[in-house]
């Protein structure tokens, strides 16, 4: 790597994946394009969102209740059109993931299924500053099987002077905890430090003693490469709107192991169109739920938000995800790199990165803690165009996404922060 524009256009030049960024709409800041590194936070939109929406709505004003069988993308079975991409991107086979409501919601539909708590197995075991949806839905779940949660979530921090978890340590807690843990909750990617879970690893060591292990892909899914089948992950969710680019509160996906596609022992939460296809308008009585993860939706597609969706996984499968983590680990290793060299030209503000080092521990992200004036200088970047975020107490976010950042907005980013 060098230290200069040149390096960064070159870098750009050669970029196989380059051209995707002319299929999302860039905001503008004083009538130029913003360096957008906020796609953790929501990704930007494709231009051909809103030709999607336009078919839905066209096919309803046209068709009403017929858009249902005769629309140009029949809505009584508009999510199968999302599965394929969906299964690539989390490492899944088609009949263990579903595409459905939100993620929060979703959250709470699996630890119906995989948190069944007993006198003796009733322990959660989750990352210490987990996302604060994940945290609440964790608590009310105990609460709901009247638990404590002081008493039945357990939390793992840091070791004193370090700033993400070690692997070690988390199995070894895992080991600990034995026969009371019911249940591994843990992000794949941390939403505050960027670090990615060693999710196969933790896998294991929860089903080694007897715990189900699930986890929240909402940083991860679309950032980095996924195994869940390989795996054996129990369950995992993840919302659509941060990588997959699908827009603001848009719809969720699940992924549950294919060793539960028929298991109707486990508890769920039912509706009519987790019901058997075959028989879903019979109306009849009594719940008999599809095959696979499809067996857990409860109501008919949200058409809207899932034309977006597809719109936005048609672009993640034309450029492959493989690809686009292969330039992502380029890209982020770039900032790093001029990040180091900007703490190397002064010693005045000096930005340590907590995101861990290994390209394999960390995806598009990296959390950024400045010596002094954090809050100012993310009011700086914002104001020169940089759309960064700002996460309480001290850490500037930024994510070069793969779809539409370049090596040069890397570059610009780095001369901002130097000029500052
Ligand atoms: C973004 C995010 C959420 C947000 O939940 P919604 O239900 O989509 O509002 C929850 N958990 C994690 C880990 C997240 O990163």
């Amino acid at each position: 790597m060098e230290k200069s524009y040149q390096y960064a256009q070159q870098q750009d030049l050669q970029d196989s994946l380059a051209h995707f960024r002319q299929q999302f709409h860039i905001p503008t800041h004083n009538g130029q394009p913003c360096i957008y590194f906020c796609g953790n936070s929501l990704g930007l939109q494709p231009k051909t969102a809103k030709e999607a929406i336009l078919i839905e709505l066209e096919d309803w004003a046209n068709l009403g209740v017929e858009g249902h069988f005769k629309g140009r993308n029949a809505w009584l079975h508009y999510h199968k059109n999302l599965t394929a991409t969906t299964a690539e991107l989390v490492g899944a086979k088609p009949h263990e993931v579903v595409v459905m409501n939100n993620l929060t919601v979703n959250l709470h539909l699996l630890l119906v299924s995989f948190y069944n708590p007993t006198p003796q197995r009733y322990k959660i075991l989750m990352e210490g500053g987990a996302f604060p949806s994940d945290q609440y839905a964790a608590e009310s779940q105990v609460k709901f099987h009247s638990f404590q949660p002081e008493d039945a979530i357990v939390e793992l921090h840091p070791r004193t002077g370090e700033t993400t978890l070690r692997t070690e340590d988390i199995e070894a807690k895992i080991a600990e905890l034995g026969s009371s843990l019911a249940l591994v909750l843990f992000g794949g990617v941390n939403y505050y430090t960027g670090q990615v879970f060693e999710m196969q690893r933790l896998t294991k060591k929860g089903h080694e003693v007897g715990a189900k292990v699930g986890f929240d892909l909402a940083h991860a899914t679309g950032n980095i490469r996924l195994h869940l089948h390989e795996w054996e992950t129990d369950f995992a969710v993840w919302c659509t709107y941060k990588y997959l680019n699908s827009g603001a509160g848009g719809t969720s996906g699940v992924f549950i192991h294919e060793k539960y596609a028929q298991d109707n022992s486990l508890p769920r939460f039912a509706g009519w169109w987790g019901h058997n296809e075959k028989e879903r308008f019979l109306m009849k009585k009594g719940f008999q739920p599809s095959y696979g993860a499809e067996g857990w939706q409860l109501s008919n597609a949200q058409i809207l938000p899932m034309a977006v969706h597809k719109a936005s996984l048609d672009i993640f499968k034309a450029a492959g995800i493989a690809n686009l983590r292969a330039k992502s680990e380029k890209l982020t290793a770039f900032a790093v790199f001029l990040i180091e060299e900007l703490n190397k030209e002064q010693k005045n503000i000096q930005i340590r990165i907590l995101t861990p080092a290994q390209p394999a521990a960390r995806g598009c992200q990296l959390s950024l803690v400045f010596n002094k004036n954090g809050k100012q200088i993310h009011q700086q970047l914002t104001d020169k165009g940089i759309v960064a975020d700002w996460r309480e107490p001290d850490v500037i976010r930024i994510a070069p996404v793969p779809l539409y950042n370049t090596f040069v907005e890397v570059w610009r980013f780095y001369e901002v922060l130097r000029e500052l």
